[in-house]
């Protein structure tokens, strides 16, 4: 709240005064008749800027409700990290990840969406409206779109913080070039283990894909592009145990253990690629909005939460399809039906 709007609030006679802090503990009587008087009150709050977020920010600019995005530490999503997208539909050749994010951040940019960088860490439902808390400030909205994604997920070893950023990361795209012509492995079985080792393997000398099965779960086209390529190296059945870094902390080796022969070895790699699926970013929400026994919201017909006005789109409530080009349409359908139950609420 605005220190000229605090005072208005007040009312104070002509030439009173009172000190910040005083205003403050004052005004906070007076802050239930915000939402009334509709002032700092936002239209639409959209957390996340993935996919599903910047969909939904585009149907809500181009319906005139201004959206506020909240991108929070990771702008851009999942799609940021990624490299070539080839299943996303209208781009026959693929388009890169980063490449599709920036042309929606600027299709979005260009009917009126407004950004910020804050991260949600609260968030509270009241009658007709939604206050969230954006870094440290309450900010007050009639609807709010979650759309915050899911996060990459580690082995929870030992070191595991210290590690990350030397030797040790989550992101291919990001990270991949700082490793050229030395060993690197990765870790998973899905598509994104698939997609991480193709990657790596224009930078690495060698890519070991570390799996605790003996089969790739990633999709046929994509496990049968890894098994061709004579730089990947899969190790079936094994898991790694501990990550083994060098004097100056860099990661120099992992340990391995053969899931079928209880066999344990080292094996030199410069960095690990932990490709092992995601979290969803619902901290803010748990207890408070409904989850599955993973922390993923439940939307109930595509986008509803239990609160009337809080709209759900995106990997925060998809563990299935995870899909672009899904995230995608339901931030389509979170942004429609937001405007619906504002129309509803004005009328
Ligand atoms: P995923 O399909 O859930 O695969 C995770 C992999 O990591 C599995 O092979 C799993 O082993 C393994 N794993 C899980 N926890 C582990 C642990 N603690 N230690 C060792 N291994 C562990 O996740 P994803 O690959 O991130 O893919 C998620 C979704 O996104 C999928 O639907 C996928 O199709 C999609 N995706 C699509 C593309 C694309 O189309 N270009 C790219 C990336 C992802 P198990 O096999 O034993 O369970």
């Amino acid at each position: 709240m605005s220190r000229a709007f605090r005072r208005a609030l007040l009312i104070l006679p002509q030439g009173a005064f009172l000190s910040i802090e005083q205003e403050t503990a004052q005004s906070a009587r007076f802050a239930h008749l915000l939402p009334m008087l509709d002032l700092n009150m936002e239209k639409v709050i959209i957390v996340g800027s993935g996919c599903a977020g910047l969909t939904a920010a585009i149907y809500a600019a181009r319906a005139n409700l201004s959206p506020l995005v909240l991108e929070g530490r990771q702008p851009g999503g999942q799609l940021s990290t990624t490299t070539l997208v080839e299943n996303y539909p209208g781009f026959a050749d693929g388009i890169d990840g980063p490449q599709l994010i920036m042309n929606m951040h600027k299709q979005a940019e260009k009917f009126g969406t407004r950004f910020s960088y804050a991260e949600v860490t609260d968030f509270e439902p009241r009658n007709n409206h939604v206050r969230i808390k954006a870094d440290d400030e309450w900010l007050e909205t009639r609807a709010l779109i979650i759309a915050s994604g899911a996060s990459a997920r580690y082995l929870g070893l030992e070191n595991e913080e210290k590690l990350i950023g030397h030797g040790l990361t989550s992101c291919a795209t990001c990270d991949g070039a700082f490793y050229k012509n030395v060993p690197v492995c990765v870790v998973g079985g899905g598509d994104s283990a698939a997609e991480e080792s193709l990657f790596l393997t224009r930078f690495a000398s060698k890519v070991y894909l570390i799996h605790r099965r003996d089969k790739l779960r990633a999709s046929k086209i994509m496990a049968d592009r890894v098994l061709a390529n004579k730089k990947i190296e899969p190790i079936w059945n094994t898991v790694v145990t501990n990550y083994i870094p060098d004097e100056k902390g860099e990661m120099r080796a992992v340990g391995l253990r053969d899931l079928k022969t209880d066999e344990e070895r080292e094996l030199v790699v410069a960095c690990v690629f932990v490709a092992i699926g995601h979290d969803p970013n619902t901290k803010a929400y748990q207890g408070k909005l409904e989850t599955d026994p993973d922390g993923y919201l439940i939307a109930k017909n595509l986008a509803e939460s239990k609160h009337p006005g809080v709209f759900i789109a995106g990997d925060v409530a998809d563990r299935v399809y995870k899909q672009a080009v899904t995230a995608a349409g339901s931030g389509c359908v979170a942004a429609m039906e937001a405007e619906r139950y504002l129309s509803e609420l004005e009328n």
